[in-house]
């Protein structure tokens, strides 16, 4: 058997072709090259084998923030063909007990911020924390390890935005398909420096973990996003890429931009929908860097918008990259015409293979219903309207919560918008719109609802208005509707 291209495989020829380069760099500024990183993570997997008996075909939990030690961890247990599991750092314990029992984990690592969340788990499931991680890897007995009868493979949640999270079995790459799809899109070069912002365990991150080592890039990892912390970093380690998601770039522009600016020439922003004002006010100040990817934990990246696309069209998704395919259905499986709405589908060579569970989600003629409904352009662009299942029916009428969300958050006085349906004895369903002010800004519901009803049809006009100090949101921005409810009692 051979190195594959497991997140395993990709490390080990990183460090073979540049094994001084710094392969990572932690907020505390502590470097390891792509050398040092492979030994460490050979070392762990190890006194893994030979302290907690992992096995090829076993599950390990990774409940890390983003440093160098979930990186470890993630190729340590792939090294030894075991699967790693990537666990959301925001579940709570109750539904981390239900994610321990589901992915059948063996041991759990965790960062040492965690421990208490871990002491409901099971007393058969071992547990690592960061110090005893490390003491593994200081008294590991040195030496290489062959590769696994079995590639090991990651596992990455979905959000969990809709229930509990479930577990994607992502594919491993057979080919440069996947990494030519970015690049062929995004200029990021072979050694650039670039910040993942973005948090690893989720599909975002972990396809910018990808990308920077098949790149043999220098990664600079924060664990918190902090808006002034990461524009000194990216100043101060000169990088030239950022992976982010787009509530982050909100909170980097309501900071002055740093003098002088740090030398981005990609900000890649994924996860949720990118608000209306945000390419132009970003652009405005860090120049035209801002890319933003449309894709899921199931799909993958579907589409990509470049700086261009982004001026002519601010909430476009853009196109399907190298290797893609695009395709707005109908209820029938039929393609629409473009500029109506539909389902969206797409086929790639990254799709997910199943959930763990033994459930798939449908496919169609090898393409993969993502959940969404969009439309596109004359031109081919792509716009999401968002999730099929977030869809308002309001008196027989169809509302996109995202259109009523761009039009509320493009007045001055507000900071950020949300909105959803809530069910309406008359109406079937109404809707509420929850908006978080800028400082020192007031605004009064009626006025509120005067601006939409200038803008949009009259169903589209929130009947609730309800004002936050800010919006829930998880750890990829996405906001957490379910929390939002609590307010309307
Ligand atoms: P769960 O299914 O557990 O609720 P989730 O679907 O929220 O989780 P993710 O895979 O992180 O988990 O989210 C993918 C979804 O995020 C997409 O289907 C889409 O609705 C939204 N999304 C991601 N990127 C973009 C983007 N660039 N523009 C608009 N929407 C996006």
């Amino acid at each position: 058997r051979r190195w594959g291209w497991s997140i395993a495989g990709e490390l080990r020829q990183a460090a073979a072709r540049d094994p001084d380069r710094v392969a990572v760099i932690d907020d505390q500024g502590n470097e390891l090259t792509y050398a040092q990183l492979l030994d460490r993570c050979v070392g762990l997997a190890r006194a893994l084998r030979a302290g907690m008996g992992v096995q090829s075909g076993d599950r390990i939990g990774v409940l890390c923030r983003n440093h160098p030690g979930l990186i470890e961890t993630l190729v340590a247990t792939t090294l030894l063909g075991a699967d790693a599991v990537l666990v959301n750092t925001g579940l709570s314990p109750a539904q981390l007990t239900t994610v321990a029992g589901e992915q059948r984990l063996r041991v759990l690592v965790h960062d040492d911020e965690f421990t208490e969340r871990t002491l409901g788990l099971p007393a058969e499931l071992q547990r690592l924390d960061e110090r005893a991680r490390e003491e593994l890897i200081r008294t590991a007995l040195p030496g290489d390890l062959p590769p696994p009868e079995r590639d090991g493979r990651t596992i990455v949640l979905t959000s969990g935005t809709t229930g509990v999270p479930k577990g994607a079995r992502r594919p491993i790459p057979t080919g440069f398909g996947p990494l030519v799809s970015i690049i062929d899109r995004i200029p990021l070069h072979a050694r650039d420096r670039v910040m993942i912002a973005a948090p690893v365990f989720h599909t975002w991150g972990y396809a910018a973990l990808q990308v920077c080592f098949a790149l043999r890039a220098t990664i600079v990892l924060h664990r918190r996003f902090d808006p002034a912390a990461t524009l000194d970093a990216l100043v101060e380690q000169r990088c030239r890429g950022l992976f982010a998601v787009p509530v982050m770039l909100q909170r980097m522009l309501e900071l002055p931009a740093p003098d002088p600016r740090p030398p981005l020439k990609v900000v890649a922003v994924s996860g949720s929908a990118l608000p209306g004002g945000l390419p132009a006010a970003f652009m405005g100040a860090y120049g035209d860097v801002l890319y933003n990817m449309y894709g899921s934990t199931e799909a993958s990246w579907a589409s990509i918008a470049t700086p261009a696309d982004l001026r002519t069209a601010p909430t476009t998704a853009g196109r399907p990259p190298y290797g893609t395919r695009l395709a707005i259905l109908d209820d029938a499986g039929e393609p629409v015409p473009s500029g109506r709405v539909g389902r969206i589908f797409v086929g790639n060579e990254m799709l997910f293979e199943g959930y763990t569970s033994g459930a798939d989600r449908e496919r169609h003629d090898g393409l993969l219903n993502t959940g969404d409904l969009g439309r596109l352009n004359a031109d081919g662009l792509l716009f999401v309207d968002g999730r099929a299942d977030d869809m308002i029916v309001s008196g027989g009428e169809n509302v996109f919560p995202a259109e009523v969300e761009q039009l509320l958050a493009q007045l001055p006085q507000v900071r950020e918008a949300a909105v959803i349906g809530v069910a309406d004895a008359e109406y079937g369903q109404r809707l509420a719109a929850f908006l978080a002010l800028r400082p020192g800004e007031t605004l009064d519901a009626d006025a509120v609802r005067e601006y939409v009803r200038h803008y949009l049809a009259r169903f589209s006009v929130p009947r609730d208005v309800v004002f936050v100090n800010y919006l829930p949101r998880n750890a990829t921005g996405k906001v957490l509707t379910r929390e939002l409810r609590r307010h309307l009692g």
